[in-house]
């Protein structure tokens, strides 16, 4: 008879025997228990991943949904093969598109605690992860005080629902009325491609669900130090979040920038964006801006955990991603 490898051996045993008190009891000798163990501990862990900056008074908590590759011929403006190039030049290829990430950022002052966009929450792509990401943080969705929704793409605004219920009773929900109007409008919604029907029935449910919904006309304070920025262009009611206190700030932009073809380029789009010309305007005024001042930059889709800034370089706009941890 051949010899057993120990594996082979293990998996011959009736499973009450593998593991657990058994295992420890004395049924296997010593050495095969170690063994065991050793198994056990080489079993890959999950990891939620977390980056925490502070911003004055505030602490600012990078979380990510997950994420889904943007397959190559989704960024009108440019050919698949050249996103597909520009992709494996930033090493965020990937099979079947561009890597894209779902970042949320939490801001706390020990006071409140303010979400910024709730994530796709398996809409597309491999996403889900925020809930656990926050009980990482030992929070519960009921223990945020407020959520500001960038704009209603399925993949800000998802995780906002679950299981047809409110999943942040406890929170104000931001919103910029001209996202509200428009995603809540019948006539949009029949016009629109079959990609989009997902952001507008969502945002039905979200409106539905959140009595406290607050819309928001123009740029203005959430709370000290927490403001409203108008980006429009990507949606009609985009919006950023400037974070500000003690001389520090961060502005998070949502979808101002995407991986691989910003800020490089301001005549390349996303699928999803319904008015190119609003887009573009958006980035040609946004991008020298934040060259300029040097802006740290937090932005959903980059790489985890989306900060950084833009930078010209030699008349050329590129991301620079910035240092996050032991920086003070
Ligand atoms: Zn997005």
């Amino acid at each position: 008879m051949p010899q057993l490898s120990r594996r082979a051996f293990a998996s011959a045993l009736p499973l009450g025997l593998i593991g657990g008190s058994l295992l420890g009891g004395g049924l296997l000798g010593d050495s095969a228990a170690h063994a065991a163990t050793q198994e056990a501990a080489k079993a890959p862990v999950a990891v939620n991943p977390l980056a925490q900056i502070r911003i004055g008074r505030f602490t600012v908590t990078a979380l990510t949904d997950g994420y889904a590759d943007m397959p190559y011929d989704y960024f009108p403006g440019r050919s698949a093969p050249e996103v597909e190039r520009a992709a494996r030049a930033q090493f965020t290829a990937r099979p079947s598109g561009v890597r894209f990430l779902f970042n949320q950022y939490l801001v706390e002052d020990g006071e409140r605690r303010i979400l910024i966009d709730a994530g796709a929450a398996g809409s597309i792509g491999q996403t889900g992860q925020l809930p656990q990401a926050l009980t990482a943080l030992g929070l519960q969705p009921d223990k945020i005080d407020a959520v500001i929704v960038t704009h209603m793409h399925q993949d800000h605004m998802g995780g906002l629902v679950l299981g047809g219920k409110n999943n942040y009773p406890g929170a104000e929900l931001y919103i910029d009325r001209r996202d509200i109007t428009h995603w809540t409008d019948p006539a949009k919604r029949n016009g629109a491609p079959d990609y989009l029907q997902t952001s507008f029935r969502m945002a039905e449910e979200v409106v539905r669900l959140y009595p406290r919904l607050q819309a928001i006309d123009g740029e203005r304070e959430i709370m000290r130090g927490v403001s409203i920025v108008d980006l429009t262009g990507h949606t009609p009611g985009h919006i950023g979040v400037r974070v500000e206190d003690g001389g520090k700030s961060m502005i998070m932009v949502s979808d101002m920038i995407f991986p691989v073809v910003h800020p490089a380029a301001t005549d390349v789009f996303f699928l999803f964006e319904q008015d190119r010309a609003a887009a573009k305007a958006m980035r040609d005024r946004f991008f020298p801006r934040a060259a300029s001042e040097g802006a740290l930059i937090a932005a959903t889709h980059m790489p985890f955990p989306g900060l950084g800034r833009v930078v010209a370089d030699h008349g050329e706009m590129r991301w620079q991603v910035a240092d996050w941890a032991l920086q003070d």
